[in-house]
C-alpha cells in the first residue's frame, strides 16, 4: 500500500515552529488580501487563508474591490498597502479580471511583502538559487517530500504543467534539490512516455482525474496539485483509486497539497516580517 503524503499532517508540524517564530516577534504580523470581484472559488481561498491567521494570532484583512475597478485603482491600492507600515504581507488573489495587466498588478507589489512569491523580482531571485519567498504550492511540495523523508537528489522528477505559480517554480525548486528535472506541458507530444520515466511526479494540470495508472510507473511518488470540484466532491488531476496501487507514495485530494499551500503563505508571511522588522 502506498505512504499517503498527507498535508495536512505536515502543515501541524510547520504551524508548531511558526508558533514559537510568532511569539519572538515585536509586532503580530498582518497580510492583506486583495479580492477583486465575487469569484466563488476565489473567496473560499480567501476566507481559509483568513481563518488560519485568526487560528494563530495572525492579522488578516480582505480588501474587497469590485469587479470592475480599474487597473489605476488597484495599482493604487496596492502603492498604498506598500507604504502601510502596518502591513507586511500583501496578496493579489488571482485570477483578477481579463481587463486587468495582472503582471502589472504584480509588480506593484512591494517585493518585500510579496508572500506569494509572484514579483518579477523574487521570481528572478527563485531562478538564481537565491528565493526569498518561493511561491506556496510548489514549496509545500518540497516541504512534504522532506517531511517523508523522499529523497530528492539524483531522481527523476516530471513535473506535469508550467503555469507562473505552480509548474516552473516547481520545477525550479527540484532542480535546487538536485533532481534532474523535466517539465511537460499541452504540447508535449508523448506525455506518457515522459511520466512513466518519473521517479517523481508532480502534477499540476487542472484536469480532473487525467493522469492514471498507466502514466506512471511502479513504485514511483505521485504528487498531486490539482483541484477540483465534482458532483463527487473534492477530486485532484490523479485518478487516486487508479494510480495508489502502483507507486510507493501518493498525495490525496483533499488533504494533500492544499493545506501545504496555506501553511507555506503562513511561512512566507512570518519571513516578511521579520524581513521589514530588520531593513
Ligand atoms: P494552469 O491552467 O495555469 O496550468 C496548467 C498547465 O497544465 C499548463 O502549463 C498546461 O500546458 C498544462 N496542461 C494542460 N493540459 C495538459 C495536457 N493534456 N498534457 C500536459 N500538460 C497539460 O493551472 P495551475 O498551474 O494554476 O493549476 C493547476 C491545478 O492545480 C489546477 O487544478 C488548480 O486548481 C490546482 N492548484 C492547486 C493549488 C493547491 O493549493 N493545491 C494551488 C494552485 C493550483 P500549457 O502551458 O501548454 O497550456
Amino acid at each position: 500500500m502506498a505512504t499517503l503524503l498527507e498535508g495536512k499532517k505536515v502543515a501541524e508540524s510547520v504551524y508548531s515552529k511558526i508558533l514559537l517564530d510568532i511569539s519572538l516577534l515585536p509586532t503580530i504580523p498582518k497580510i492583506v488580501f486583495v479580492l477583486v470581484g465575487d469569484d466563488g472559488a476565489s473567496k473560499t481561498y480567501v476566507n481559509a487563508k483568513g481563518k488560519k491567521c485568526t487560528d494563530l494570532g495572525l492579522q488578516s484583512e480582505t480588501l474587497r474591490l469590485p469587479n470592475d475597478v480599474s487597473e489605476e485603482d488597484l495599482l493604487r491600492k496596492i502603492s498604498e498597502l506598500n507604504k502601510n507600515k502596518n502591513v507586511h504581507g500583501i496578496l493579489v488573489q488571482l485570477p483578477l479580471p481579463k481587463k486587468i495587466n495582472k503582471a502589472r498588478v504584480l509588480a506593484e507589489i512591494d517585493p518585500l511583502k510579496d508572500v506569494d512569491g509572484l514579483h518579477p523580482e523574487n521570481a528572478g531571485r527563485l531562478l538564481q538559487g537565491e528565493p526569498r519567498f518561493s511561491p506556496c504550492t510548489p514549496a509545500g511540495v518540497i516541504e512534504m517530500l522532506k517531511f517523508y523523508n523522499i529523497p530528492i537528489e539524483g531522481k527523476n522528477a516530471v513535473v506535469v504543467g508550467r503555469s507562473e505559480i505552480v509548474g516552473k517554480p516547481m520545477a525550479l525548486l527540484l532542480l535546487m534539490q538536485n533532481a534532474t528535472v523535466t517539465v511537460v506541458h499541452s504540447k508535449t507530444s508523448d506525455l506518457k512516455a515522459v511520466t512513466k520515466a518519473a521517479d517523481i511526479l508532480v502534477v499540476a494540470m487542472g484536469k480532473p482525474n487525467f493522469i492514471g495508472a498507466d502514466h506512471v510507473k511502479a513504485g514511483a511518488v505521485v504528487v498531486d496539485v490539482g483541484i477540483h470540484r465534482t458532483p463527487d466532491g473534492l477530486v485532484g488531476d490523479v485518478d487516486f483509486k487508479a494510480v495508489e496501487p502502483k507507486v510507493s507514495a501518493i498525495s490525496p485530494v483533499p488533504g494533500g497539497v492544499g493545506p501545504m499551500t496555506i501553511c507555506m503563505l503562513m511561512k512566507n508571511l512570518l519571513t516578511a516580517a521579520t524581513l521589514q522588522q530588520k531593513k
